[in-house]
């Protein structure tokens, strides 16, 4: 199985293999990319009935869905102000509610298909690295307002009683988020899909395709898949086959680490279950997975490729800077995924042309955003809701190839350093206080 050395393909039960596509076939959708959005696409066609083909250049999940940190939350890899700012007040909560729904489609899929593998555990532990009781107060009070959305208010009290780090301030908790086992979750839609009547083919890599007619074709290395209606689902793995949806995104890296088994040692820093993410601009997130036995810890972007000791290094960083009792804490696994990004950080959902779909540019808030973009575009194709017409106002503007991407860089290390800024401004304050 090709799968990258992943803490979630080492500790996945199933090791079924698909076959790649051999010969000529045809269906009614073809899906390209066996990520969470082609499979959750592909799954919500199959389940109303029609005969799909999922072509995978790799393995299920081999992307980002099957190395990510497995939060499940509501929201965009972009704030709702921005978003607000380009469609207007009341068509940002719609969206922003399509993201809740993304959330409550993982979970009843996992209660309805009885994933136990993907092990979902409750709770969201949102921090600031920063004092400022009032604006997250603010923040929870709108969320009740605009959609009947609880989050609880943690004092900086409250969050060190259980985040035994001096970096942290107030916090949110957000009961209904969850976290899982990503990979495991979406070998299990796979399997449905296929029980459903649907094809999976791995090491299907589509080189070759003519999107024009009524009959869509394309071309692996081993054989030719026609359909009326294609999806392209392929993320930050996208290559230049798909050139309009290639001109318009930007790879971003991100990194994740597993420790050691230490479970005291952990929990003495770390005495929560939930999943916790701080406020910054790519910041750390991270949870106790294996019932406590083990830290996974994810953080940092960059839009270069660097090798997994150096990665592990600046988490372990990072991870000591927050938690310094945790110096001795070793790291056993780290790893690295593409994300894929928009300039305007939103999804890229609709259709290129007659009878071809896109989804992709989930960026680092995938989980949820797969989910919401899967059910409304097999709704589109099957022509029961025009919901995917509310990401329309973020379309595939070109991304701005290596150009696109320094700048990206750029922006980033100027966002960290504001961070900063911000942070040891707060600590200034309290030694003064203190
Ligand atoms: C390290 C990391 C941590 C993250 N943590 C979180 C998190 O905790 N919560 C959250 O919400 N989001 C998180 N994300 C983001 C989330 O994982 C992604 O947004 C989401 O998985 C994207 O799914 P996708 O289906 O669009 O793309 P992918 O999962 O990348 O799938 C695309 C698939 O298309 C295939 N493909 C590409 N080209 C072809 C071709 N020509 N032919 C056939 N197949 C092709 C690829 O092989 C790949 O399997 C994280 C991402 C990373 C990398």
């Amino acid at each position: 199985m090709a799968y990258p050395d992943t803490y979630y393909a080492r500790t996945l039960v199933d090791h079924k293999t698909r076959l790649p596509l051999h010969g000529e076939a045809q269906c009614d959708v073809a899906v390209v990319g066996a990520g969470l959005a082609g499979l959750t696409t592909a799954l919500q066609l199959a389940r109303a009935g029609l005969h799909v083909a999922v072509l995978e250049a790799q393995s299920i999940g081999f992307g980002a869905s099957g190395r990510n940190g497995g939060f499940v939350t509501p929201g965009f890899a972009t704030g709702g102000d921005k978003i607000a700012a380009r469609v207007g007040e009341k068509a940002g909560r719609d969206l922003y509610r399509l993201s809740i729904e993304g959330v409550e489609f993982v979970r009843d899929t996992i209660e309805t298909l009885g994933i136990s593998a993907a092990m979902p555990r409750p709770g969201l532990l949102s921090v600031l690295r920063y004092d400022d009781g009032d604006g997250l107060k603010a923040h929870a009070e709108q969320m009740a307002r605009d959609h009947n959305y609880e989050l609880q208010y943690l004092d900086r009290e409250d969050v060190r009683s259980v985040l035994k780090s001096a970096r942290y301030h107030q916090g949110l908790r957000d009961p209904n988020a969850f976290h899982i086992h990503p990979l495991s979750y979406l070998r299990c839609l796979a399997d449905e899909i296929e029980r459903l009547g649907g094809e999976i083919h791995e090491s299907a890599e589509v080189v070759q395709c003519d999107l024009t007619g009524s009959q869509k074709m394309l071309r692996t290395r081993q054989g030719t898949l026609r359909a009326p209606r294609i999806v392209l689902a392929t993320g930050g793995y996208t290559g230049p086959v798909f050139g309009p949806l290639h001109r318009a995104f930007l790879p971003i890296a991100t990194y994740v680490m597993v420790s050691e088994a230490a479970p005291r040692l952990i929990a003495q820093a770390i005495a929560t279950t939930d999943a916790v993410g701080d406020d910054r601009r790519a910041g750390d997130y991270y949870r106790r997975i294996e019932g406590g036995d083990r830290l996974l810890w994810g953080g940092r972007i960059t839009t270069r490729a660097a090798s997994a000791d150096a990665l592990a290094r600046q988490l372990r960083r990072e991870m000591i800077g927050t938690y310094p009792q945790l110096a001795d804490l070793k790291t056993e696994l780290a790893w690295s995924g593409l994300m894929s990004y928009a300039r305007h950080l939103m999804p890229q959902i609709g259709e290129l042309q007659q009878g071809v779909w896109y989804c992709t540019a989930f960026g680092g808030h995938g989980l949820n955003t797969t989910a919401i973009a899967g059910k409304v575009v097999a709704e589109g194709i099957l022509g029961v809701s025009d919901r995917y017409r509310q990401f329309a106002p973020f379309g595939l503007n070109w991304a701005g190839g290596t150009a696109g991407l320094a700048a990206a860089q750029l922006i980033y290390w100027k966002l960290q350093v504001q961070d900063w800024w911000r942070e040891r401004k707060a600590t200034a304050k309290e030694t003064i206080a203190a």
